[in-house]
């Protein structure tokens, strides 16, 4: 490609209404152009870059004899009914009626086609299993689009969909496609982490996100470098490794504390630290009232409360309720009498000696309690910190930032159960069977592959994805000489398969030179004074090496470079 004919708008300035680094890289290196909130144009240099991504996502999905289809874009609401998400999934998708009347999704996911075109396709064991997917543009009503693109209203992804004689069958297969999802995220030169996840919406047996591992990322993941567990920081579990220390039995005292329904309040007066407090939060669950205890500087992870409790419905219990159990709203605690409660404490507060907790009387506080002193059942209720051990081997757990890039579920018969998408088994009868589905969002990746390859000065693209192997830039397009060299160059160059970018604009050197430091292409090969002596400049994005060759072995030179960079 000649920069001169090609549709890249570089700019200098830094966007002002961006709210990350990659997506601020994205528009210096005009990638994208905003058309409104959580809507942008895809601009040649970006599409090119998606365009690799999902070379690398066809070839992972071959891996795993996946077979590429398209489904319609509208699904119809009777579809959708059968199924139960035409409610299930709210607000976010977008609906449509026809000049008939008719109701139609814009697709979220495709579960339901999915399912169609096994039921139609399948007829006995011999075809499982069987899997299909699609990359397609899916729509979402956000309530809140961002500027960037990982809340955008409309995105590509790759979803697919596999279904399985048995749930060994498809346990087989999800553990296949993780591995694909981990040598794709590899070969995209993305740290990824795969975390146990909720499943939300989608239902089914259990599930796995794939996060990017990024400091400015929207959720709060843990991992363990030792042994490759990850979670989502709501469900890491916390293991119960302390003992009941039963020897301050009933020590402690009354103080009076007015104005003080606040911890920090309190802190203030009693001249003490937080943590050396237990927080006693009342829950309204499913209308029973449940007293929650956690370390002073701890919040209740209502995820794991919720769980525990087996509730629907978990709300923090009102004035009333928490009278009804008799205590006042602001100074609960588990000491003394209580109504109609039942208390659970965080299994941390089992190693706190003479803590301080809320009297059930207002202005009313204990000092020096002991957890020998009240009755409740103890369980993990807390979220994970910096200092909490990995559940599975003991290692360090760390705390990171993380977007997700895909999702794989275990769904079981959540969808062919209410399709009825049987297959003939090894006994002759008919069976219900097993479905899977996976799906990875392309622009995230792209934007996290950007934030993981960057530096201060723009993009610094892995080979893989980048849209051209070279820069040449020809120093000073006037000089007849040069011009020729980097256009007898870029010709030899692509003949051999070599995707060149030839920046032949009648620019000063710097423009080009900071061009191809902002796009982050591997290679910059500058034609320039050396060609006085058959010589070209070569500079390496990211390494920073420079060097200088005969230009009749540029190729030989790039060959080389590029093998490295892989
Ligand atoms: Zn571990």
């Amino acid at each position: 490609m000649r920069y001169s004919k090609f549709l890249l708008k570089t700019q200098k300035e830094q966007p002002s209404d961006v709210d990350s680094t990659s997506m601020s890289l994205m528009v210096r290196a005009g990638m994208i152009k905003k058309v409104s909130a959580g809507l942008f144009h895809y601009m040649p240099y970006f599409n090119m870059i998606l365009r690799k991504v999902s070379y690398q996502i066809r070839r992972a999905m071959d891996s795993v004899n996946c077979n590429e289809m398209k489904f319609p874009i509208l699904v119809s609401r009777e579809t959708l009914e059968k199924s139960g998400r035409w409610n299930a999934f709210g607000k976010e998708m977008f609906k449509l009626t026809d000049r008939n009347g008719v109701d139609f999704a814009i697709s979220p996911t495709n579960e339901e086609y999915a399912t169609l075109v096994a039921g139609a396709y399948v007829r006995s064991y011999n075809d499982l299993p069987f899997s299909i997917y699609q990359i397609q543009q899916k729509h979402r009503d956000e309530i809140r689009p961002r500027d960037g693109l990982v809340r955008a209203r409309e995105f590509t992804m790759k979803d697919a969909y596999s279904f399985h004689e048995d749930v060994a069958d498809l346990e087989k297969y999800y553990k296949k496609m993780g591995e694909a999802y981990t040598r794709l995220f590899t070969t995209l030169g993305l740290k990824t982490v795969p975390v146990v996840a909720d499943q939300g919406a989608m239902g089914g047996l259990y599930c796995h996100e794939y996060m990017a591992l990024a400091s400015e990322g929207e959720a709060d993941i843990a991992f363990c470098e030792k042994c490759g567990y990850g979670a989502n920081l709501e469900t890491v579990e916390i293991k119960d490794t302390y003992k009941e220390d039963m020897r301050f039995k009933g020590r402690y005292k009354e103080v009076i504390t007015p104005d003080t329904k606040r911890i920090v309040d309190l802190v203030k007066m009693l001249g003490r630290e937080p943590s050396d407090f237990v927080k006693s939060m009342v829950y309204n669950a499913d209308g029973k009232l449940v007293m929650a205890l956690v370390r002073g500087d701890r919040e209740v992870n209502e995820a794991k409360l919720a769980k525990l409790l087996r509730c629907a419905d978990l709300e923090l219990a009102t004035e009333k309720e928490i009278a009804s159990i008799g205590s006042v709203m602001g100074y609960v605690g588990p000491v003394g009498e209580l109504r109609n409660v039942r208390v659970i404490g965080d299994y941390e507060i089992k190693a706190m000696t003479n803590f301080v907790v809320g009297g059930n009387k207002k202005n009313v506080h204990y000092i020096d309690v002991n957890n020998a002193d009240f009755k409740c059942e103890w369980a993990d209720l807390r979220f994970a910190d910096g200092n909490d051990v990995c559940p599975v081997c003991g290692g360090k757990l760390d705390i990171t930032k993380g977007n997700e890039l895909g999702h794989i579920f275990a769904l079981g018969t959540r969808y062919t159960d209410k399709f009825g998408t049987t297959y003939i088994g090894r006994d002759g009868k008919q069976h219900i069977m097993q479905m899977g589905c996976y799906g990875i969002g392309l622009e995230r990746t792209v934007a996290s592959i950007i934030d993981q390859h960057h530096d201060d000065k723009g993009l610094v693209l892995p080979v893989c994805v980048a849209p051209f192997v070279a820069d040449i830039v020809v120093v000073d397009v006037n000089k007849s000489e040069q011009m020729a060299a980097g256009e007898k160059l870029y010709e030899e160059l692509e003949e051999k398969g070599y995707p060149i970018l030839l920046d032949d604009r009648n620019e000063r050197a710097g423009v080009k030179f900071n061009d191809f430091e902002l796009i982050g292409l591997p290679i910059r090969i500058t034609i320039g004074r050396a060609l006085e002596r058959g010589e070209v400049e070569i500079d390496v994005r990211k390494t920073g090496e420079k060097l200088t060759c005969k230009i009749e072995d540029v190729e030989k030179t790039i060959k080389k470079i590029l093998k490295a960079l892989n």
